[in-house]
């Protein structure tokens, strides 16, 4: 193993041209120790829980159990060989050049027999591959918690997630960052951890040949063919022009030559989709990632790469969890622009490919790019539909937003005056009044009609959304506090009403739809401060498995552990560790 490492470390960083991924191999801890498993992982991965006990399961986890060859020898056909992806990204809004897994290893791709769902397992902190640059490949225990919380958190909240497997500890491991810390390994999976960062690199390099490969693996292998993207027309598949693809308002693209869309212009539109269908879900669960950059921005729409991410506590738009964010530029009402920043990008680098129309298979466009009769033509389109695709991203943004504010309310329809009265004015007032978001989801789904009738009793409920100390300081005079809350009460109840009728058997039925869209538990960053803090300091175990446990069915009323503790993690955020903010060195 020893002189494995030395052999890695002579090579150092280094460029790696023309291709998506170098093969690598895990440089496992000495001693390591599994400290935690997710049973929603074990079951969508097909894993029989009992096989978490063995030996072949920990080694596997750790990097142990991988059998490679010795360097510079090919891999056959059965051979097990990881592998490390290539990839660049712009990073705070400037292009960052090659960055790559510099610390993610995959070890191999599974298909779950049942639901036929493809994923690539991945360890996060194994040891240094040729993207670690100056790093050292590894993980700090700390985010490592944080890592494999959240992840399975958010897929438990239905928000689209890379997933967590397991988390691994070497207490003995001294990995530097601001301090000495103990290291870990996440296992985690996704059925794609290609990132926009992949196809940026490839631009980046003029490498036409592999934006072209990337695009087709990402259709062919990620998606499931081509066909299966929408609008595609089944019938002329291959003709590949389509002019009547969904989404796209019908009269500016029937028929005219430039907003013809090839099966590459219809990949990019299902990527721009699914991530604003994920950013969406973000704003609505007040989910911050804390550094959107492309290569952290999932080609399938994927939460993807937690380092300072946070949930809010009191609503506060410019709230950004990243320490080092000094512009905002991650800040929680920024999300959906800059994901769209990411996407236009993406639009760049598949381009040519998008602009050219039906004549993306002509050969001689295949192999020497655009003539230059050809250009402006092809430019015109590529921007025309890169701008249709933004129409289409803020389309889909506003639906999917829409959708789970009117559950999260637990309203049956939504109308054109609930973004303005009922969302805006609601967050308006969390705002203001420093009131906690997702605390105030979850209190209004036990608020009954009956309880908001009159004026009087909005103005007693409106107490409801306080903190447990009172109002902050900075809210104001209290009793106008609580005539803001009671007017958008009143509001609520004639939408609650206008959708429900005012019977009580309705409102049983309503709470319990509200209670099973908002939280009573999120791993908020204070909790996820105390678990770290008991786990590497203390030596606890079990607290990781019942937050794990909470994360995992994040809308039960109790999850059979100590209640008093249960109750405090999902109670009031203790008021100095409110919004806190995190580095990104991890
Ligand atoms: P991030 O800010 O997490 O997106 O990381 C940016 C790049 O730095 C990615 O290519 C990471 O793989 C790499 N990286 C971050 N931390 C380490 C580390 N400790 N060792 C090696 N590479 C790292
Ligand atoms: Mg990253
Ligand atoms: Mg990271």
């Amino acid at each position: 193993q020893s002189s494995h490492s030395a052999e890695r470390q002579k090579l150092g960083p280094r460029l790696v041209k023309s291709a998506a991924y170098t093969y690598v191999r895990p440089d496992p801890f000495p001693k390591s120790e599994l400290i935690g498993v997710s049973k929603a992982a074990l079951h969508d991965l097909a894993i029989d829980p009992a096989s978490v006990e063995t030996d072949d399961f920990k080694d596997t986890v750790s990097g142990r159990g991988i059998i490679t060859l010795n360097p510079g020898t090919e891999p056959k056909d059965d051979d097990i060989y990881p592998w490390a992806q290539c990839y660049g990204g712009y990073q705070f809004g400037s292009w960052a050049g090659q960055l790559g897994d510099g610390r993610a290893i995959s070890l191999f791709e599974a298909t779950n027999p049942s639901t036929n769902a493809r994923y690539e397992l991945q360890l996060k902190g194994a040891g240094k591959t040729p993207y670690s640059r100056f790093a050292d490949g590894r993980a700090v225990l700390r985010s490592s918690i944080r890592e494999f919380i959240v992840s399975e958190a958010l897929h438990a909240l239905k928000i689209p997630t890379t997933r967590a497997l397991s988390l691994t500890v070497a207490p003995e491991a001294r990995v530097r960052r601001e301090t000495v810390e103990p290291g870990a390994i996440v296992a985690r999976f996704a059925q794609s951890w290609l990132r926009l960062g992949t196809f940026d690199l490839a631009r980046s390099r003029g490498d036409r040949a592999l934006v072209r490969k990337l695009a087709d693996y990402a259709a062919l292998h990620i998606f499931g063919g081509w066909d299966q993207l929408p609008g595609a027309s089944k019938s002329k598949e291959d003709a590949d022009v389509l002019s009547s693809a969904p989404g796209l308002p019908k009269d500016q693209h029937e028929g005219s030559a430039e907003h013809q869309q090839n099966r590459y212009a219809r990949l990019y539109r299902h990527v721009a989709c699914l991530n604003a269908r994920m950013v969406a879900s973000w704003q609505a669960y007040a989910f911050t990632n804390g550094v959107l950059n492309t290569d952290n921005t999932s080609i399938m729409g994927l939460s993807i790469d937690f380092g300072p991410f946070a949930f809010l506590d009191n609503f506060d738009p410019n709230y950004t969890p990243n320490h080092d964010d000094h512009s905002n530029r991650y800040a929680y009402k920024n999300q959906p622009s800059i994901i769209w920043w990411n996407l236009v990008r993406l639009g760049e680098a598949l381009g040519e490919l998008i602009g050219a129309g039906d004549r993306v298979d002509d050969p001689e466009f295949v192999e020497k790019g655009v003539r230059e009769d050809f250009a402006p033509e092809l430019i015109k389109r590529a921007e025309t539909l890169i701008d249709a695709t933004g129409e289409e991203y803020r389309g889909v943004f506003m639906a999917e937003y829409k959708r789970l504010m009117t559950l999260r309310l637990g309203l049956k329809t939504s109308t054109e005056g609930d973004f303005k009265e009922l969302y805006s004015e609601l967050l308006d007032t969390l705002e203001a009044l420093e009131l906690d978001f997702n605390h105030t989801f979850r209190r209004l789904s036990s608020l009954t009609i009956a309880q908001i009738e009159s004026e009087e009793q909005r103005k007693e409920m409106a107490g409801l959304f306080f903190h447990h100390e009172g109002l902050s300081p900075l809210a104001g005079d209290e009793q106008a506090a609580r005539t803001r809350i009671a007017n958008w009460l009143s509001k609520y109840r004639e939408r609650v009403v206008g959708d429900w009728g005012a019977k009580s058997t309705a409102e049983e039925e309503r709470l319990i739809g509200m209670k099973a869209v908002n939280p009573k538990f999120i791993p908020r960053s204070w909790v996820l401060d105390e678990i770290i803090e008991r786990v590497e300091k203390k030596g606890e175990r079990e607290v990781l498995e019942r937050v794990m446990e909470m994360a995992l069915n994040p809308f039960a009323e109790s999850w059979g552990g100590d209640a008093a503790e249960e109750e405090r993690w999902c109670g009031d955020v203790p008021r100095y560790q409110r919004a806190m903010q995190c580095s990104c060195s991890s």
